[in-house]
């Protein structure tokens, strides 16, 4: 730590990110993201941009945003486009959290959620998961806080219903209620339809899981205008140029070929339950994941040792240390290749070394 660093960021404990190493031939099933490449249409677009990267890209980015509300069913000014969706995140607590607006989570879930409040000064509460690792929805009811719910929920995969949504907007009319749907393209139900009933409904969405553009950085923010307003007044006054050229031409690419995402999500949702069969019948616990990963612990094995055995063997996955999950480990869901890779590594560990 430098001698400037303002008392207030001392004991910022930032986010650690996935492991991303360069390890040839590494079966990387730890980051949550696709396992199919971007389409050649996309690669294209995203070429044909880099040759005008002389020139800043559209602050607005009206194309993208356009192209997206088409997808979405809404209104281009519903939408405003992001630099991943940890950049709306951090948004959403700059303008709709502060002392005397705190948000709400629950204890285990996406872990920015918290060091964006540390980050900018916000009081929170973290409602523990249940005993079997889901949200009551009823605890977020009426509850006078800014409440952040991942849907589904991040690392367990289990989802909330849309009516289970909507008891929480009601009740808490007056604050916002944020619906990070990052793996909701994997069989979950998304609340976007919802947006012109409730004003307080912001639903945020990614690019890097379902739509196979993680290295590209961008998300969306989904409400009413007015809240979109407001988020586009943090955008302008942070970073007008958040989305990049290429980014931007890849994202129009990608939503133009709408059917293609449909059809790796729906590759990817037979992968995850075809593996979770396996897993079960290896003996794993497992819990309803509707995302594009498995969340799976086995009475025999340390979730920790399983994880270091994998990765001897050139298979990474996610290990949480946390208390209440040490035990599980996060699996991305790849192609059925590296599926059948990694379920043989598991039996062998299994067999041989446990
Ligand atoms: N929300 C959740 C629940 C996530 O797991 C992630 C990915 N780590 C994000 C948001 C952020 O994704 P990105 O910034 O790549 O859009």
């Amino acid at each position: 730590m430098s001698r400037f660093l303002i008392p207030k960021h001392r004991d910022l404990v930032p986010y650690t990110p996935g492991e991303q190493p360069r390890i040839l031939n590494l079966i990387k099933l730890n980051t949550n993201e696709s396992p199919y490449p971007p389409a050649p249409e996309v690669v294209q677009a995203a070429k044909e941009e880099a040759a005008r990267l002389h020139l800043y890209p559209d602050p607005t980015c009206k194309g993208l945003c356009e192209e997206f509300a088409k997808v979405c069913g809404v209104d281009p000014d519903e939408v405003i486009a992001v630099n991943g969706s940890d950049e709306i995140l951090n948004f959403a607590f700059m303008a709709f959290c502060d002392e005397n607006t705190p948000a709400v989570f629950p204890d285990i879930t996406y872990g920015f959620y918290s060091v964006f409040a540390e980050l900018n000064g916000v009081p929170y509460e973290e409602i523990p998961l249940e005993a079997d690792l889901t949200v009551d929805p009823a605890k977020y009811e009426n509850i006078n806080k800014t409440v952040f719910l991942a849907n589904p929920n991040a690392p367990t995969g289990i989802p909330l219903t849309v009516a289970q949504i909507e008891k929480i907007l009601q009740t808490n009319p007056d604050n916002v209620v944020l619906v990070d749907e990052a793996y909701v393209d994997f069989g979950a139900e998304s609340c976007i339809p919802l947006i012109r009933k409730y004003d307080n409904l912001l639903v945020t969405q990614t690019f890097s899981k379902s739509r196979s553009l993680a290295g590209g950085r961008l998300g969306f923010g989904i409400g009413c205008k007015e809240l979109i307003r407001d988020l586009n007044t943090v955008r302008y006054s942070t970073n007008p140029y958040n989305i990049n050229r290429m980014t931007m031409g890849a994202g129009i690419a990608t939503l133009k070929r709408n059917d293609i995402t449909l059809a790796n999500c729906k590759a990817i949702a037979n992968t995850r339950e075809e593996t979770a069969k396996k897993l079960r019948e290896m003996g794993f616990t497992l819990t309803d994941s509707a995302a594009n990963f498995l969340f799976a612990k086995h009475p025999r094995a340390d979730g920790g040792l399983l994880y270091r055995k994998l990765k001897e063997r050139g298979i990474l996955v996610r290990h949480f240390d946390k208390e209440r999950i040490k035990q599980y480990n996060r699996i991305t869901v790849g192609t059925p290749e590296q599926m059948k890779k990694l379920l043989e590594a598991i039996r062998q560990i299994m067999e041989e070394e446990l």
